[in-house]
């Protein structure tokens, strides 16, 4: 691409925000008045060049990114985080500048050698190419310069913008998902956001020597990239199409392919204002139907959360007793229900459209009787257990429709006391 085309991309404020222009700008400045050649890479020059909206930039520089965020900080304020080790800083932006996200990473160009498949690798500072040799693919592979008078350059070392107008998923060598099998659910990612193809020898090389390796991979690893396939737009397309290429098995020998049935519950919008992440909701379509210790197991595999793993069992439990519960009166729903998270039900509920749960969640939940634990001292009974059983009767009641008014409850207290 042309300088002035990519100029035109740069500055074009329905891609990238004038606020977000503005910043690069400052950037840009300080790194030529430090002599330091700095890029944006990854993501932000692949989606400007589709022509797509960029928010989040990633700056490298080609020198020490710490002494540059410093700079930066001593220019225009904010401040700064450093992480010495992997020559790293993190610039909070200055608060005046109300930007989101608030804060923008420095990285000191660097070199990765893997010393072992599927282990973190190590890091030296380097040259931008060996940055972008060290990258996932091709179209993830590209930067553009910014300091000074090279503002707009590309540099695209393996020709990503060809595959990129090609709609092709390419991995830079033939080891790159042996060294990293992470890269294997990036390529399904990146495959179904864009409507791309997987470049037919990076398609060969998901073979059982690449997935060998998922073994190895820390669960924290494997669960970030499977996250963030649920945060997508087309996450059914991608889990699906993970489950294809045999990946699940390679993470747990028990957990499944996703079930295509319950595949569109992961697009949905409302979840009734229950607070959820699309991956716990993805986890729990995904696990409803597996027993309870296969569900303790691919837990602790994936490293999940006890809150998250308890609610995928909830789900599991409420399900397999749902003939149990159909026909129950709503008191009797309540109480097998009320210790359950909110989203658990939910989700039982979109898988079986039993109204009961429905009528739990929206409505029965919130029923309470007009008597307090204050009313029933004042009737002189000391507090205990009967205490709790008298209350829970009373609300029983009222879901039941026993007790439509003050006064009947007021009657059914006396006979209770
Ligand atoms: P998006 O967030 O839109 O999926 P991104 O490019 O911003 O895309 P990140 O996960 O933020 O994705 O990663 C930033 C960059 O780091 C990527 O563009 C890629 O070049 C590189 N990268 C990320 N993960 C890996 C990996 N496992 N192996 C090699 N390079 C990677």
């Amino acid at each position: 691409m042309q300088k002035d085309d990519l100029l035109r991309l740069l500055r074009d404020p329905n891609l990238l925000p004038s606020e977000k222009q503005t910043l690069l700008s400052n950037i840009a400045a300080q790194a030529a008045a430090m002599d330091m050649p700095c890029y944006v890479v990854g993501g932000f020059v692949r989606d400007l060049l589709l022509g797509k909206p960029v928010n989040d930039l990633d700056v490298i520089v080609e020198g020490d990114a710490i002494k540059f965020g410093k700079s930066l900080v001593k220019a225009f304020g904010g401040k700064l985080t450093t992480h010495d080790k992997f020559h790293t800083a993190i610039w909070h932006l200055p608060d005046t500048w109300h930007l989101i996200p608030d804060t923008l990473d420095l990285i000191t160009a660097r070199k990765e050698t893997y010393l072992m498949p599927g282990a973190l690798p190590t890091v030296t500072p380097s040259t931008i190419q060996d940055d972008l040799l060290r990258r996932d693919f091709t179209i993830n592979s590209m930067a553009i310069r910014v300091d000074g008078g090279h503002f707009g350059e590309l540099f695209d070392p393996l020709n990503g913008q060809a595959d990129l107008e090609e709609g092709l998923v390419r991995i830079l060598h033939p080891r790159s998902f042996i060294d990293d099998p992470t890269r294997i659910f990036r390529a399904v990612r990146y495959e179904a956001r864009y409507s791309f193809n997987l470049e037919p020898s990076t398609l060969n090389l998901i073979n059982s020597e690449s997935l060998d390796v998922i073994p190895r991979l820390s669960g924290e690893r494997i669960r970030h990239e499977l996250d963030l396939i649920f945060e997508e737009k087309n996450s059914s397309q991608m889990i699906l199409r993970a489950g294809e290429f045999g990946l699940f098995k390679m993470i747990h020998p028990s957990l499944s392919l996703f079930n295509p049935d319950y595949s569109d519950f992961l697009e949905m919008d409302s979840t009734l204002d229950i607070p959820s992440s699309k991956a716990e909701i993805g986890y729990m379509l995904w696990l409803m139907d597996s027993s309870e210790d296969e569900i303790l197991s691919i837990g602790q595999r994936l490293d999940f959360t006890s809150d998250l793993t308890y609610s995928i069992w909830a789900v599991s439990q409420l399900k397999k007793s749902l003939p149990f519960l159909v026909g129950s009166t709503p008191s009797v729903w309540t109480y097998a229900l009320e210790k359950l998270p909110l989203l658990s039900i939910y989700m039982v509920y979109l898988v079986s459209r039993e109204d009961a749960l429905l009528d739990f969640l929206s409505i029965w939940r919130h029923v309470k009787p007009h008597t307090t634990g204050n009313d029933l001292k004042s009737h002189g009974l000391q507090p205990g257990p009967r205490f709790g059983e008298i209350l829970s009767q009373l609300r029983a009641a009222w879901l039941d429709g026993q007790v439509t008014n003050e006064i009947q409850e007021k009657e059914l207290l006396a006979k209770l006391l």
